[in-house]
C-alpha cells in the first residue's frame, strides 16, 4: 500500500479562456467590441468601444459571450434580409398605425381662476 502522494502533473491550467473581445460588425474594427455577461439579469451586452454599436441578447447559464456575438450576428443579418424584403414591399402594404390612442384623463380639470402672470412691464 503505497502512499502515493498524487503527483499528478497539473495540466497546464488552461482554463478555458472565453473570448469576449470581438470584431465589431459595424465598423469592421477588430477586437472592438466586448461582451459583458450579466448573469444577475441574464442579458449579455455587446458594445463597440469604437463606434456606437450595442446589442443585447437574453442568456442563460450556458451561455458564452460568443453565443451572444452570434446572436448579433444573427440579428444583424436578420435586419438585413428584412432591408432587403423592405426595399420592394409587398403588394399589401399592412402598414397600420396602431397607434394607441393615449388614455384622456377622464377626470375633469378642476381649473380655478390661474391669476395671469403679471406682466411687469415696465415701460421705458
Ligand atoms: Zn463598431
Amino acid at each position: 500500500m503505497g502512499k502515493r502522494k498524487s503527483t499528478r502533473k497539473a495540466v497546464k491550467k488552461e482554463k478555458e479562456k472565453l473570448d469576449t473581445v470581438f470584431n465589431c460588425l459595424f465598423c469592421n474594427h477588430e477586437k472592438s467590441v466586448t461582451v459583458k455577461m450579466d448573469n444577475e439579469h441574464k442579458i449579455g451586452f455587446i458594445r463597440c468601444g469604437v463606434c456606437p454599436a450595442t446589442y443585447q441578447s437574453p442568456i442563460n447559464y450556458l451561455s458564452a459571450p460568443i453565443d451572444v456575438y452570434c446572436d448579433w450576428i444573427d440579428a444583424c443579418e436578420e435586419a438585413n434580409t428584412k432591408k432587403r424584403r423592405a426595399a420592394s414591399p409587398p403588394a399589401d402594404s399592412r402598414r397600420r398605425p396602431s397607434r394607441p390612442s393615449p388614455p384622456r384623463s377622464s377626470q375633469p380639470v378642476d381649473r380655478f381662476g390661474v391669476p395671469d402672470e403679471l406682466d411687469d412691464v415696465e415701460e421705458y
